[in-house]
């Protein structure tokens, strides 16, 4: 079909909105018109986050040069004639607006050249106004160039966040789009480093393993069903996760209707429900699944980003999707696995621990203390270790009967060996190894940070960790848990990892040596599975982070360590189990003295 402008009464019936948010909403709307256009190779390019440039080439079936000029105006598509089409609509594309919106807010330059012409055409454009219009030697394909989005739209440009953000939130697009059209060889490059590269020869599993990385790819299971014929068929496909592989959110749920990218919390609820009992409770699957059906049974014209869709029978596509994914895990997780009592990992090691600490937490009243900051020297006592205690728990419930194992209140004599706090409390004396209680400290706060989120501290600019695609699988398996401890990281594909913030206790140590000390020690460690393999990462971060012997404390960052020990659960032993706290009492100190 030839480009046209809709007619009103077309154009009326599609839901209209703003499509350009920010970079990545470009991108996701030229790779579309790529895909559309029959592309096998589509290349993006973008120069600080996509707010300098943006540009995506395809080799697809290119645009006759007459044609271009409308290409760029309002509700010009080729894909759309008559209302009725609107009811069964098979291209990603049908809204005529996108090329229009994104040059009336950008410098955009672009070069197509269709496969029966002999030269492209370059039509260059600011704002909406065409600056020039030329043939131009080409390969047939279309390549379209976006600079400084938002140029002429100041506010819109004010809500843009970091480039790195931006460029996380651009790779994220790709990638689903890769594992949509394993036959397309996607590639990006970020500011000149080619940072994702699909496969392009088909194979899902293959472009998986490039996304999410060969540990996770290896353990999601395909699914794949075929449902009864007829025009109510629904076709689901793609992998879910085994069920000793799970998250903290449901945002790793991504699902696709014929071959589209959408949300839908019904559908997602569907995934969550077919793993009903085997996970354990809070936690989520990873899953990417495809759904394929008549196009005439889904109404894609509800949403202008088109990432909503109605169903014309939406329990009929829930019933199809549970099916399936229950399918899947029956027909190929390990037997065992199956069993919730057989599934001893969830109730024990991290997840036990958490839930006892969980239960004993209720109503503590050590947790105002606990927002009590250790600070090092010469650095302000601004951030407390964990939230202020406002949002602490009321001690409204009954406080849990005294456990022999709690520290009684200790106050701080001194430093021995800059290593160990003498500290006094009512029954005696106390040694306390700095280190060993506050890797307890840690431990705890980190455990307990569902509860009481980490504080953390966001970098100025966001760091890009380079950890090799080898050592970054053994990240990107844990990155909830990471999260959890106050890294707000993001995988960003070929083995690096955006870093946007930091947990506060984690002062001024180099994340890079600590998310590589972390990934080496993880590689090491491939015996530990499942949450006890979390907890392991819990313990490494805790090991790393917390003070060293030899680091002289202040009197006050003795009196923030002890009374942060004190509102542990388990102050008397170390995340590994070594003592933190020797006690010498009063009646000892009288015997070894001669005073009885
Ligand atoms: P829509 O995709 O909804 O039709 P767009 O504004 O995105 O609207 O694009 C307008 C038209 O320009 C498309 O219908 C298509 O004919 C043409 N076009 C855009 N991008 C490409 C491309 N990469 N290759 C070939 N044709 C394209
Ligand atoms: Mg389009």
């Amino acid at each position: 079909m030839s480009i046209h402008i809709l007619s009103p009464d077309v154009a009326d019936k599609i839901a209209a909105g703003e499509v350009v948010e920010r970079p990545a909403s470009v991108v996701k709307e030229l790779i579309e018109n790529s895909l559309d256009a029959g592309a096998t190779d589509i290349r993006v390019e973008i120069r600080a986050g996509g707010k300098r440039l943006i540009r995506v080439i395809d080799n697809g079936c290119g645009m006759h040069g007459a044609e271009v000029p409308l290409a760029v105006q309002r509700h010009a598509t080729s894909k759309l004639q008559s209302a009725a089409d609107l009811e069964h609509i098979g291209t990603l594309g049908f809204r005529g607006e996108a090329l229009a919106a994104i040059s009336a807010v950008s410098k955009t330059t672009l070069v197509s050249r269709h496969a029966d012409e002999s030269t492209g055409i370059e039509i260059k454009m600011e704002g909406s106004r065409v600056l020039h219009q030329r043939p131009i030697g080409s390969p047939p394909g279309t390549s379209i160039t976006i600079e400084q989005l938002f140029w002429n739209t100041p506010a819109r440009l004010k809500f843009l966040r970091t480039e790195a953000t931006e460029a996380g939130h651009i790779s994220k697009i790709v990638t689903r789009y890769a594992l949509a059209y394993p036959q397309v060889r996607f590639s990006t490059i970020n500011d000149g480093r080619l940072i994702f590269q699909a496969p392009g020869n088909g194979d899902r599993q293959q472009t998986l393993i490039k996304v999410y990385g060969a540990d996770i790819a290896r353990q999601m299971l395909p699914v794949q069903t075929e449902a009864a014929g007829g025009t109510a068929a629904v076709r689901v496909s793609g992998f879910a996760s085994q069920p000793a592989l799970h998250r903290n959110n449901r945002s790793y749920i991504e699902l696709f209707v014929n071959k589209r990218y959408i949300r839908d919390r019904n559908l997602s609820f569907a995934v969550i429900q077919a793993y009903h009992t085997l996970l354990p409770g809070g936690r989520y699957p990873i899953a990417v699944l495809f759904i394929d059906m008549d196009p005439g049974l889904v109404d894609v014209n509800v949403h202008p980003t088109k990432a909503e869709v109605r169903f014309r029978e939406a329990s009929l596509v829930f019933r199809a999707v549970q099916r399936a994914v229950v399918r899947a895990l029956h027909d190929q997780a390990p037997v065992a696995s199956l069993q919730p009592s057989s599934f001893p990992d969830t109730r024990s090691g991290w997840a036990q621990r958490r839930q006892t600490l969980l239960q004993a937490g209720q109503g503590q009243e050590g947790a105002g203390q606990m927002a009590m900051g250790i600070y090092r020297q010469g650095q302000p006592p601004a951030t407390p270790l964990v939230g202020a205690d406002a949002s602490a728990p009321t001690a409204s419930s009954p406080l849990p009967a005294a456990s022999p194992d709690l520290l009684p209140p200790l106050r701080p004599v001194g430093q021995v060996g800059a290593a160990y706090l003498v500290a006094e409390g009512p029954g005696g004396m106390y040694l306390i190894d700095q280190h060993a209680a506050h890797e307890r400290i840690l431990y705890e706060q980190i455990v307990q940070a569902e509860q009481q989120p980490i504080s953390r501290q966001q970098l100025l600019q966001p760091l890009t960790i380079e950890l090799g695609t080898q050592l970054a699988g053994f990240i990107s398996e844990q990155l909830s848990v990471l999260q959890q401890s106050g890294f707000d990281i993001e995988s960003f594909g070929g083995g690096s990892y955006l870093l946007r913030a930091i947990p506060a206790f984690m002062g001024k140590r180099d994340p890079q040596a600590l998310l590589t000390e972390v990934a080496e020690s993880l590689a090491a460690r491939d015996d530990v599975v499942g949450q006890a393999r979390e907890d392991e990462l819990v313990k490494i971060i805790c090991k790393r982070l917390a003070i060293k012997a030899g680091q002289v404390l202040s009197l006050a960052e003795q009196r923030a360590l002890l009374q942060q020990l004190e509102a542990c659960h388990n102050p008397r032993t170390c995340p590994h189990g070594r003592p933190t706290t020797l006690h010498l009492s009063a009646a000892q100190l009288q015997r070894q003295f001669g005073r009885t």
